[in-house]
């Protein structure tokens, strides 16, 4: 799942740059929130942006390919991915245990790719201990019943999987203010466009185009003499 949109990318191209690093985009929301969807258009329209592929020890839904939208893993082989540093963040979700793999971030974001972590209210809590260049988005769905009923609709989880999932909506909406940023999930087509909308603004900060910027005024200065 990664962008399929390629295009010119300045910091990327002008001779003899170093690509500025990636920056990772952290999306949560509560279950059935929205924010896979969300997520999936922006990847189609926004270029350079990649998608991490978490690991977890949950079971692959109907439709769900390995390797796309997780690793699916045993138990064993998560607790062995931990204990061997494997993991940027890990978390027991829902009773389920889910990992961001530390080697894809690593690996894409020094080439200059940004990268959307898709993970919950705790993951989103570690990545931003690890004081890496990270913006977090929280994914705001309208209403409990609205949240209810999407989830229902998706038709993935059992009665028990859905209790538990509802039941501890309400404490991840409470985290929504550590976030840098909120999206009111009431209309997908409105609320994916300002999900792309802040990944532009935050590529665009000065800080995150230092590279770019020198190299410009640099040939300022060439062409004056
Ligand atoms: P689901 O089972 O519905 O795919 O995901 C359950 C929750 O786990 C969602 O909130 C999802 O964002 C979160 N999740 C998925 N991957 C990761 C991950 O790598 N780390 C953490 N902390 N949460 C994740």
């Amino acid at each position: 799942m990664s962008s399929k949109v390629t295009e010119f990318s300045p910091a990327l191209h002008v001779k003899n740059s170093t690509p500025r690093r990636g920056t990772l985009f952290v999306v949560s929301s509560p279950s059935g929130g929205g924010k896979g969807t969300l997520i999936r258009r922006v990847l189609e329209v926004v270029p350079n942006l990649s998608y991490s592929v978490s690991f977890t020890t949950r079971a692959p839904r109907a439709g769900e390919i390995n390797g796309r939208e997780y690793f699916f893993i045993s138990r064993d082989v998560f607790d062995e991915m931990e204990a061997g540093g494997e993991f940027l963040e890990c978390a027991c979700v829902h009773g389920n245990y889910y990992g961001t793999a530390k080697r894809q971030v690593i690996e894409e974001t020094a080439s200059g790719i940004d990268i959307v972590l898709e993970v919950d209210v705790q993951g989103a809590a570690s990545v931003r201990q690890l004081l890496l260049d990270s913006v977090s988005i929280f994914i705001l769905p309208p209403s409990y019943p609205v949240l209810r009923e999407r989830l229902i609709a998706r038709g993935t989880d059992t009665p028990e999987e859905l209790e538990v999932r509802l039941r501890n909506a309400p404490e991840e909406l409470r985290q929504y203010s550590k976030f840098d940023y909120v999206i009111f999930n009431d209309e997908v087509e409105r609320a994916s466009a300002q999900l792309a909308s802040i990944i532009y603004a935050e590529r665009a900060r000065c800080a995150r185009q230092e590279n770019l910027v020198r190299q410009v005024i640099e040939k300022f200065k060439t062409a004056e003499d």
